[in-house]
């Protein structure tokens, strides 16, 4: 038998954003002034508490294995905290803590889907979401928005994507890339579909706490008891708490689909990092004030993206009510030389980009956006008008 690569492997894309994050490193490593807006993580230090907890755990020899699930003080404290938070009520053995958002996404994947089962996906969409829905062995089945319908989905569009293969839909509020956020009213269509179809919905919900202008987070389990029975939520501290590097994050639903999830992690990856959890308690149980004082941050680099776009010729976007992206419609810039180089789309303007003016973006193909790009603003004030600078100056210097 020949040595060969899985299918699965074989048809997986290797994440665009950690590739690019590769690239820029690779670049400032050679003294390169690079601005990075590509992937997406915020600039700043994780809380001094949440570290400082993270030495104590250390200190105290908190560094054997845990409970493959997560220690019980840590799954506790995610359900006080949605509870505190929503209203809603989780018993701890309903919480799975795993090793980021992604990890636990991947999860709630296997555990629900065989193969060829079909996922309702609305686009524009996280790039991985695609990929691990293949690797979980279903389909995507993309439900594609635009900007001008505030890149959401119809409650039409989502029911004609209704097949008798489809087992879930998975939704991302608020949204990487575009930013939008979904309002109680598509929330309860899209309740109301799983219901009748008797689907499982997965609702990632990572940026909940970044949301901008009087912009309300409603969770997706908040929208009725039935919805909350089928609805698996995921999110993570790599947002609200700057721990990106810290690799947590936890799924919240049924019983049964969470044991499922913590089964399959026992046997993939076992605990997550003990010294990461007791970390992630400290972010849960101290001081919240410095999620509102980032939130606040990301609102006024939102501000000034937005009247820095503006101003370049030749490009839009809509207002993102949430998370740290924008993207940015380059369509009319498609056809367009920079010295010489025709630019034929939306990758071959971001490798330009990167090349001529040291600005990272990430094409938004992947996303399912082409000939958009997509602008990360987790980056300090100075570093988002330099780049804008940057920016204005490559469209202005296209021919
Ligand atoms: N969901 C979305 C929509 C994301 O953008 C990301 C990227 N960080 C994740 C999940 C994964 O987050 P984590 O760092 O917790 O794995
Ligand atoms: N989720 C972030 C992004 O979309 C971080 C990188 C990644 O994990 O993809 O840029």
């Amino acid at each position: 038998m020949s040595r060969t690569i899985s299918a699965v492997c074989r048809n997986i894309t290797p994440s665009a954003t950690l590739r690019l994050n590769a690239i820029v490193n690779e670049k400032r490593a050679q003294g390169l002034d690079i601005i990075g807006m590509g992937a997406g993580e915020p600039d700043f230090p994780t809380p001094d508490a949440i570290c400082a907890a993270a030495k104590q755990a250390i200190d105290a020899g908190k560094t054997k294995y845990t409970a493959a699930s997560g220690v019980p003080e840590l799954r506790k404290a995610v359900a006080d905290h949605v509870n505190r938070l929503y209203g809603l009520s989780y018993q701890p053995s309903q919480v799975l803590v795993g090793t980021g958002a992604k990890q636990v996404l991947v999860e709630a994947l296997v555990a629900i889907l065989d193969p060829g089962d079909e996922v309702i996906l609305p686009a524009p969409c996280w790039l991985s979401y695609p990929e691990m829905i293949r690797m979980a062995g279903g389909l995507p089945r993309v439900v594609l928005s635009t900007a001008a319908d505030g890149f959401l989905p119809t409650a039409k569009a989502l029911q004609d994507a209704v097949t008798p293969r489809t087992r879930a839909i998975l939704i991302n509020t608020p949204n990487n890339p575009t930013g939008a956020v979904w309002n109680e009213e598509l929330l309860r269509a899209a309740g109301e579909l799983a219901v009748q179809h008797d689907l499982y919905i997965i609702s990632d919900e990572i940026y909940e706490t970044l949301v901008f202008s009087g912009a309300r987070h409603v969770p997706m389990a908040s929208i009725g008891p039935e919805v909350f029975a089928r609805t698996i939520t995921i999110s993570g501290w790599s947002k609200a708490y700057a721990m990106t590097g810290w690799r947590l994050g936890y799924a919240l639903g049924a019983k049964d689909v969470i044991d499922a999830m913590g089964a399959y992690q026992s046997h993939a990856t076992g605990n997550p990092n003990s010294i990461a959890q007791y970390a992630a308690l400290e972010a849960l149980t101290g001081d919240q004030r410095s999620v509102e004082d980032m939130r606040l941050a990301f609102e006024r680099r939102r501000d000034l993206m937005l009247k820095l776009i503006g101003g370049i010729p030749g490009v839009s976007c809509a207002p993102p009510q949430g998370a740290f992206y924008v993207l940015m419609n380059i369509q009319n810039l498609v056809g367009k030389s920079y010295k010489g180089h025709e630019i034929t789309n939306d990758d071959v303007f971001t490798e330009l980009l990167l090349e001529h003016k040291l600005v990272s973006v990430v094409s938004g193909a992947p996303f399912y956006a082409p000939n958009c790009v997509r602008l990360s603003y987790a980056i300090a004030d100075d570093k988002i008008v330099e780049a804008m600078r940057r920016i204005a100056e490559f469209v202005d210097e296209l021919t």
